[in-house]
């Protein structure tokens, strides 16, 4: 088979968790650029609709519905709408995550009174955990249920399971709230167990870990900020934090028949970050 044509998705088609905005967003773009027929799911489900109606202007097969990932039954029941629109589900990007942006230092270098250990709300870390951790296992649960039953409706087998983890399952972020570290470490380790109980079902199980990406994520200061962003943009080793399009094509890999080699895999695209930031601290 020849290279590009690996990443065809015509005739498959995806379901993303958090694709209102942001790297879900991209990956919603990328599998239906690929071909796959797409459901933008998100707790904003105007925002999943809105975005929905723009790639359907643009040609694209999509649909929205509003999803809570902390809620299994929302889970179970957006895997179900997508299965009975599109035959099955080949693909699933357990996305959706959050961070309050409240680490023990502000992202201005200033010590955070509300970031401390010793004084950290155990609401955030509960609902962090829930977002980030539990999250991720409802969709990982739901999707493996609807991909477990593709051989019967549509004749394929298995599927690809794409998670978002982030650098911060690895390295310490100060300027991210202590919960989100442990969440995502969860969450690598959580894929890899998936895909080691999956691989007997044909389903491939893989994370992207990002490092800095332009979002709306710990209430976007890197968007709003711009002397934040240019602090930023000098400390990552290949010079500047990343816009969301530079992810569309790892996503792909993971998600099509180019990464049917690969399950298990926690994938960094940190822009060298993890090597260390360039100027020292
Ligand atoms: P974002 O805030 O732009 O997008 C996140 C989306 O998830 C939003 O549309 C939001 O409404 C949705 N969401 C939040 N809570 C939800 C819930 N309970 N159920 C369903 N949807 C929910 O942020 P992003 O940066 O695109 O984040 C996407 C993923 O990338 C997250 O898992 C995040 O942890 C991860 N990540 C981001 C970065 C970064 O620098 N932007 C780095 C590493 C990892």
């Amino acid at each position: 088979m020849k290279t590009l044509d690996q990443f065809d998705l015509t005739g498959r088609s995806a379901l993303v968790t958090g694709a209102a905005s942001g790297i879900g967003l991209a990956y919603a773009e990328a599998a239906a650029e690929a071909g796959a027929s797409v459901t933008l799911t998100d707790v904003d489900g105007d925002g999943a609709e809105r975005e929905a109606a723009r790639l359907r202007d643009e040609g694209f097969v999509a649909r929205a519905q509003s999803c809570d990932v902390a809620q299994l039954d929302q889970v179970a029941a957006a895997f179900d709408a997508h299965v009975e629109t599109f035959s099955g589900c080949d693909i699933a990007f357990a996305n959706a995550g959050w961070d309050a942006g409240n680490g023990f230092w502000t992202p201005e270098g200033k010590r955070n009174p509300d970031g401390q250990i010793d004084k950290y709300d155990p609401e955030r870390w509960d609902r962090s955990i829930r977002i980030n951790l539990t999250g991720a296992f409802h969709t990982v649960r739901e999707a493996a249920r609807v991909m477990k039953q593709n051989a019967e409706r549509n004749g394929r087998r298995g599927g690809s399971i794409v998670m978002t983890s982030s650098n911060a399952a690895e390295v310490n972020e100060a300027i991210v709230g202590v919960p989100y570290m442990p969440a995502k470490a969860g969450v690598k380790h959580f894929m890899r167990h998936m895909a080691y109980e999956l691989a007997a079902f044909g389903i491939r199980v893989n994370a992207i870990a990002p490092g800095p990406f332009v979002t709306n994520i710990g209430g976007g200061w890197l968007k709003k900020d711009p002397a934040a962003r240019k602090a930023w943009d000098e400390l990552v080793p290949v010079g500047a934090v990343a816009e969301t399009y530079q992810i569309k094509p790892l996503a792909l890999l993971l998600a099509s028949d180019a990464g049917s080699y690969m399950t298990g895999a926690h994938v960094m695209i940190d822009g060298g970050m993890q090597l260390g930031p360039v100027k020292p601290l």
